[in-house]
C-alpha cells in the first residue's frame, strides 16, 4: 500500500544527493506523494526533484534561515499546489569544532539553520495546516541532542538539535487542538556528505565502536522512520522523538 497518496510534502535541505532529505523524497514519492524539495539552490533542488520516482515533483530555492524567504515559497505552493499534509524539517549543517573554539559566527550559522530555519519554516506552513485541520511536521534532530555530541558536530550542533526537541515538543502541545502533529528524529551515525570530507578514518572507527548494532545507518534507514512519522500510521504519535541509531543510546 501507498501510505502517502494523494499527499503534498515538503521536504527544506533534500537536494545533496546522499542525504537524509532526499532518501526521505525518494521513499514519499515512492509511497504516492507529490514531493517538494527545497533548498539553497534552485537549479540542484530541481534536479533533485526531476530524480524522484513519479512526476509533479517540483524543486524550489528557499534558505530556511530567511524569513521572507520561507513565507513567499510557501504561499506560492499553496496557490500552486492547493493542499500540503507534511513538512521535514531536514535541512540542517554541522561543524566539528570543541568548545572553547566556537566563534559567533559558527553559533549563529548552526543555529540559524538548524533551529531557527525548522522555527521559520513551520511558522510560515502552520497557518495553512490549521486550516486544514491536518499535517504532519517532523523535525530532524540527533542523537548529539541527546548525549552532547560525540559523533561529529561540536556543541553548538548538539545545542541546535536539543533546541529542535524542545521546539518540537512545544510544537505538538499546542498544535495537537488543531489536529496537527509535530514529532522529531534522533538519527544517529549516518553515511551522508553532511561531514564534508572532515571525517577521518579514526573518527569513524571509534564512532562505530559505540554503535551496538556495527554499522553506520543508512539515509534510508531515516527515511523509514519519516514516512511512519508523515503518514497516518503514526496518527496518535506526537510530541515524540524517535532514535534511528542502531542502538547508539541504549542504556
Ligand atoms: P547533507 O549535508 O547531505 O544535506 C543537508 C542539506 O541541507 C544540503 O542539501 C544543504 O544544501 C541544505 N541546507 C543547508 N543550509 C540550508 C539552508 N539555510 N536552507 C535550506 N537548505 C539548506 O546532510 P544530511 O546528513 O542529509 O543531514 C540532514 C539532516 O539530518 C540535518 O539536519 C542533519 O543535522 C541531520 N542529521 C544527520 C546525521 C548524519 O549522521 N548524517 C545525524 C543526525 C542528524
Amino acid at each position: 500500500t501507498q501510505l502517502l497518496a494523494n499527499k503534498t510534502a515538503i521536504i527544506t535541505g533534500a537536494a545533496s544527493p546522499r542525504g537524509l532529505g532526499k532518501a526521505t523524497a525518494t521513499l514519499f514519492a515512492e509511497h504516492g506523494a507529490r514531493v517538494v524539495i527545497l533548498d539553497l539552490d534552485a537549479s540542484q533542488a530541481q534536479a533533485a526533484a526531476a530524480d524522484l520516482p513519479g512526476t509533479g515533483h517540483i524543486g524550489c530555492a528557499c534558505d530556511v534561515t530567511d524569513r521572507t524567504a520561507c513565507l513567499s515559497v510557501i504561499k506560492e505552493l499553496i496557490g500552486t499546489l492547493g493542499q500540503i499534509d507534511v513538512l521535514v524539517n531536514n535541512a540542517g549543517i554541522t561543524q566539528p569544532l570543541k568548545l572553547m573554539e566556537i566563534a559567533p559566527e559558527n553559533y549563529d550559522a548552526v543555529l540559524d539553520v538548524n533551529l531557527r530555519g525548522t522555527l521559520y519554516m513551520s511558522q510560515a506552513l502552520i497557518p495553512h495546516m490549521r486550516e486544514h485541520a491536518r499535517g504532519s511536521i517532523v523535525n530532524m534532530s540527533s542523537v548529539s541532542a541527546q548525549r552532547g555530541g560525540g559523533i561529529f558536530g561540536g556543541p553548538h550542533y548538539s545545542a541546535a538539535k536539543a533546541g529542535i526537541l524542545g521546539l518540537t515538543k512545544a510544537m505538538a502541545r499546542e498544535l495537537a487542538p488543531a489536529g496537527i502533529r509535530a514529532n522529531a528524529i534522533c538519527p544517529g551515525f549516518i553515511d551522508t556528505d553532511i561531514t564534508a570530507g572532515k571525517l577521518t578514518p579514526e573518527m569513524r572507527q571509534s564512532v562505530l565502536d559505540g554503535i551496538p548494532m556495527g554499522r553506520a545507518g543508512t539515509a534510508a534507514d531515516v527515511a523509514g522512520c519519516a514516512l511512519f512519522l508523515a503518514s497516518d500510521l503514526s496518527a496518535y504519535v506526537t510530541g515524540s522523538e524517535v532514535d534511528v541509531n542502531g542502538g547508539s543510546l541504549i542504556h
